[in-house]
């Protein structure tokens, strides 16, 4: 059985990384003031404790999981609603829409083949499949000691809408047995062990890129700034919220050292906020953040559906 406040922590726990760097997005590291809370302003012109696409689109996956099932045409669907009208949307606006994912939305309105939108190359590697993932260990983690293959394959399809490449789908199914063993409440230390037996049969369903194995493999434990970045590029910002996330005294710590790195602020944020999230819990999200988080009744609706 998973605790209910670490299922509660993962998603609450993306959208507060989300919002907590929306405020610095595409600003490189050493140019602004650090962040130490929810701030107004950004790229997007947001109020403080509003978030982005990447708790947009962990929403629309969220409803589509609960409605649908596992259905990829779902997914889409909802991907393109928020695109085109703002549902899932904090404000009612549209925005912060990454390029892959719009190409890819616009080849999924015309083919209407999930399968076949988003450009498998490895030049569209982009982060936008991991900082929506949190409602697939959400929802399959049940499956990580008995089916560790079907949580795989569902993480990894999650990505295919509109991110296809191997680097991104790669990172899926790395970051959705990480997350599923932190839901289960397995120290962090054992799940981040390249030698966890479980990520051991993992690899036997998937074989990791190399890229995201050096990641798995503690690069960031090695690496330290400005080697680690806060990049869009899927490696390095599963390595950078791996690098906040692996040695935080705490979820404050954790997100605010991953979105002080800038540049893609909001989405290293959201991916570490999801490690935090799982790990420490919705308690171990300050109160004061998860009370000032826009849009909670959007999250709730959606953890909710998730319930049943
Ligand atoms: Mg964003
Ligand atoms: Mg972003």
């Amino acid at each position: 059985m998973i605790d209910l406040d670490r299922r509660r922590g993962i998603l609450i726990g993306l959208a507060v990384g989300d919002a907590m760097g929306a405020s610095v997005e595409f600003a490189p590291p050493g140019t602004f003031l650090e962040v130490t809370d929810f701030r107004a302003g950004g790229p997007h012109g947001l109020e403080a404790g509003e978030w982005t696409d990447d708790t947009s689109m962990a929403l629309a996956l969220a409803d589509s999981i609960a409605e649908a099932g596992w259905d990829l045409n779902d997914q889409a669907e909802r991907y393109v609603e928020w695109w085109r009208t703002g549902a899932y949307s904090v404000n009612g606006r549209v925005f912060d829409v990454g390029m892959a994912t719009s190409a890819a939305l616009l080849r999924f309105v015309e083919t209407r083949d999930p399968w076949i939108s988003a450009d498998p190359l490895p030049r569209s590697s982009g982060n936008g499949s991991i900082m929506r993932l949190a409602p697939v260990p959400l929802a399959y983690a049940p499956l990580l000691f008995d089916r560790v293959d079907i949580l795989i394959a569902r993480a990894v399809e999650s990505s295919r809408p509109t991110h296809a490449s191997p680097q991104c789908l790669s990172a899926c199914a790395y970051f959705a047995v990480v997350l599923a063993g932190l839901l289960h409440g397995l120290p962090r230390e054992e799940v981040l062990d390249p030698a966890w037996p479980v990520l051991e049969r993992a690899r036997e369903f998937h074989a990791l890129h190399p890229e995201i194995a050096e990641v798995a493999e503690g690069s960031f434990r090695t690496k330290v700034p400005p080697e680690i970045r806060g990049a869009g590029y899927v490696v390095r910002s599963l390595e950078a919220a791996l690098w906040a996330f692996h040695n935080a005294i705490d979820f404050r710590e954790a997100v605010l050292r991953a979105v002080n790195l800038g540049d893609d602020a909001d989405t290293t944020g959201a991916v570490c906020g999801q490690l935090a999230g799982a790990h420490w819990g919705e308690r171990g999200i300050p109160p004061d953040w998860r009370q000032r988080l826009a849009g909670r009744e959007l999250i709730e609706r959606a953890l909710n559906g998730l319930a049943k």
